[in-house]
């Protein structure tokens, strides 16, 4: 289990990713993957303008990136990370992959389409991954709401 100045840490890592991703003209999403140590495997962020993807959100891309690097399509025991609760598809993916614990900053903004809850979703899964939502949540809302062009 990480103590929680290392979740601050990476949610802050997820945080700057974020910030990449809005100077590169994505949206405000920045990611991470880390052993169950809370080693740093790939940080990442938001890439769906610049690689002209729908799926690639920051959940997504950190994914590919480290199973890349792993040779592996197993990320069994793996910790995730992201400056906002993820959409169901990151979700499902990340469940997919066997992440074990996924930590957030902010929640699902109110007008996020499909509005399925993370929890739901890991509610829905024979092997739910753990969900810890709301870290570092005043800072990753201003993050968010500023990438969105919302401040
Ligand atoms: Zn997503």
């Amino acid at each position: 289990m990480l103590d929680q100045k290392r979740i601050e840490e990476l949610i802050e890592i997820s945080i700057e990713e974020a910030e990449k991703a809005i100077v590169r003209g994505d949206d405000p999403f920045g990611g991470v993957i880390t052993d169950k140590e809370g080693n740093i495997i790939v940080r990442n962020g938001n890439r769906q303008n610049t690689e002209q993807n729908p799926s690639a959100h920051a959940e997504i891309v950190c994914i590919r990136e480290a199973c890349k690097k792993l040779q592996t399509n197993d990320l069994s025991g793996f910790i995730s990370f992201c400056n906002a609760e993820s959409c169901p598809m990151c979700a499902s993916a990340m469940m997919m992959a066997g992440i074990r614990d996924f930590y957030f900053g902010t929640f699902m903004e109110d007008w996020y389409t499909p509005h399925v809850r993370m929890q739901t979703v890991a509610d829905s899964m024979r092997s739910g991954i753990i969900v810890h939502g709301g870290i570092l949540e005043e800072k990753t809302r201003e993050v968010v709401d500023r990438g969105r062009g919302n401040l």
